[in-house]
């Protein structure tokens, strides 16, 4: 192995969680790299890109988006090339190239190039007005056409398609939300919880559909309708597709590293190759992908410890992660199993009248899942009942109530 002196880190992407590996990195006691250098897609510099959802919606600034002062790479000689996307890594040589022409030699690559919106295969998906919600760029684009347009439909009813229906609402749109499942936010909440929610988001004036699907998108240049399964029409000046996302692996294809959907890394976030590593939406753990930023942060923590300490044994395991929906005035908040199956057992607590929704899974006396509608202050309590798997037989009758009523029995 190269002495400290020599070595060079290359980091390929810099969205949340290189951001986190760069902050785990320089947090170490002991640095290998001597220079640690980032290409990034976007031109500009690791931004909070969960709060897009706040930002479209109005109610965050783009400044709110910054994660460090432009002077902090600088301050720990970390050396990032915005705007300028690596096209090829040569494995052989141990160099990356990017597409403005420059060669960087690495000793140690992390791939960290997180995912993009999934394409449908619809025809009509390339017309100008057809959308995606991924990036600043993306924000900012919706927010100009809801300036100058009227209609919106948004494909695709789970967390990022809610948020960005009730975002382009809020700028004054008229939106439709489809959804091919029979209920919205499907992969986390119950049916029950569903209908809830549907409801919430239709009195404030979103027109939803579920079960149903876009077969073509219509138009000349622009987009002018989207047409549904069962010959529906629907007129829109603008269609956001939020259905899914897809890890960007190419480059670590073309560069021969094994990758399934994702790039096949093992717990210490290593992939078939000694000298490359990749983690957050790019990569995939024990055959698991990874949607949500939370994973990802575990993940550059592992990664910052290995990258450091080859001898370490810090290993990432993947672990249940609770989701929470970004809209303001509808709390809910989801955690594990969210259907019942024969082997567990439902608690159901519901008030019409505060319209709080509250369904708990129950297997052996743990708590398995929890989803939470309308109240969601005791979410990472049920969560860290789920995680460590306690035993809830001494207070099982009041788990409904909450935390402090089951503290108290
Ligand atoms: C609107 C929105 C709201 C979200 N809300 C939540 C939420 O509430 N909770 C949650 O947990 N998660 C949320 N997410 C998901 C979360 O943002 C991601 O899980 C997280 O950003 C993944 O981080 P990452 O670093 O792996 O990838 P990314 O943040 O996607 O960063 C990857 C970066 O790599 C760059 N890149 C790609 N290819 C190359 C290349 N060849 N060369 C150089 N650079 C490249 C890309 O341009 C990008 O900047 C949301 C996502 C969106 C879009």
């Amino acid at each position: 192995m190269s002495t400290g002196a020599e070595q060079t880190l290359v980091i390929c992407g810099h969205g949340m969680v290189a951001q986190r590996l760069l902050e785990k990195l320089v947090g170490q006691r002991q640095q290998p790299f001597s220079r640690i250098v980032v290409f990034n897609g976007e031109s500009t510099p690791a931004y909070n890109r969960i709060q897009l959802s706040a930002v479209l919606a109005g109610d965050a600034s783009e400044d709110s988006l910054q994660l460090q002062e432009p002077d902090w790479y600088q301050q720990h000689n970390i050396t990032v090339y915005q705007g300028d996307p690596v096209t090829e890594i040569n494995r052989a040589n141990r160099t990356i190239y990017t597409a403005s022409g420059r060669a960087q030699p690495y000793t140690h690559l992390v791939i960290a190039t997180g995912s993009r919106s999934a394409r449908l295969g619809l025809e009509g998906e390339d017309l100008a007005g057809v959308m995606k919600f991924r990036d600043l760029q993306d924000t900012r684009k919706l927010i100009e056409v809801s300036q100058r347009h009227r209609r919106a439909v948004v494909i695709g009813g789970g967390f990022l398609g809610l948020e960005a229906a009730e975002g382009l609402r809020n700028r004054g749109m008229a939106v439709t939300v489809l959804h091919r499942s029979g209920h919205l936010l499907n992969r986390q909440l119950d049916p029950s919880g569903g209908a809830l929610l549907e409801d919430a988001l239709s009195e404030r004036g979103l027109t939803i559909h579920t079960r149903t699907s876009p077969v073509a998108l219509l138009g000349r240049n622009l987009v002018r309708a989207v047409q549904l399964d069962d010959e529906t029409l629907i007129s829109t000046d603008l269609v956001v597709i939020a259905a899914g996302i897809t890890p960007n692996t190419e480059l670590a294809r073309d560069a021969g590293l094994d990758c399934d959907s994702a790039i096949c890394v093992d717990r210490q976030l290593r992939t078939c190759d000694p000298h490359v590593h990749a983690l957050g939406e790019c990569c995939q753990v024990d055959g698991q992908t990874f949607g949500l930023v939370e994973p990802g942060y575990q993940q550059a923590d592992v990664l910052a410890r290995v990258l450091c300490d080859p001898t370490t044994d810090a290993a990432f395991k993947p672990s249940i992660i609770p989701t929470r929906l970004k809209i303001s005035g509808i709390p809910i908040f989801s955690c594990g199993q969210t259907e019942a199956n024969e082997d567990t057992e439902s608690v159901v607590w519901q008030d019409y009248e505060t319209n709080r929704y509250c369904r708990l899974l129950i297997h052996n006396q743990r708590l398995t899942g929890a989803v939470l509608f309308g109240e969601t202050s005791d979410g990472p309590w049920y969560s860290e009942r789920i995680q460590q798997a306690d035993d809830i037989s001494p207070y099982r009758a009041h788990l409904a109530f909450g935390k402090h009523y089951c503290e108290a029995a």
